[in-house]
């Protein structure tokens, strides 16, 4: 099998991908939008970086090494800033950096894919960034810049 230069620059597929993810998922970090205030406040403490509203790259739901074949399913991915996916990628809670168990490691996921998706989040999660986020279909409704300043 020829070596092909998979998920690099060149890859193609790959960098279509990405962009489709980006999109898809408003270029916001899956994970960052689904932390409650308190999470927020906590992972602050602990000096861990979030990159919300910057670029985040694309972090696989179902690992790539058991799952080749899902490498370019656009169901398989989500867009994730640098911290959380390094953190989940090592079985480290995206809010306090310790080590999780791997059903930690599945609820996290599982909020992720759940909190994520606009239609069925529901107004229970009065208390979450990502309910501002649903407040409307393109624009959040407070302001990026000032929610990174404080
Ligand atoms: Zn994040």
């Amino acid at each position: 099998m020829q070596k092909v230069a998979h998920r690099s620059s060149e890859d193609e597929q790959w960098q279509e991908l990405k962009e489709q993810c980006r999109l898809r998922d408003n270029g916001l970090c899956r994970c960052c939008i689904i932390l409650t205030p308190e999470e927020i406040q906590q992972r602050n403490k602990q000096g861990i970086p979030q990159y919300l509203f910057t670029p985040c790259d694309v972090a696989h739901v179902e690992s790539v090494g058991q799952h080749v074949e899902k490498t370019y399913d656009l169901d398989n991915v989500v867009y994730m800033c640098r911290a959380d996916h390094d953190a989940l990628d090592s079985f480290r809670s995206p809010v306090t950096g310790k080590a999780i168990s791997k059903e930690e490691h599945q609820y996290w996921w599982d909020r992720i894919l759940k909190g994520s998706v606009p239609n069925k989040v529901n107004n229970n999660n009065s208390n979450t960034v990502s309910s501002y986020l649903d407040q409307g279909p393109t624009k959040p409704r407070f302001d990026p810049e000032a929610w990174l300043d404080s």
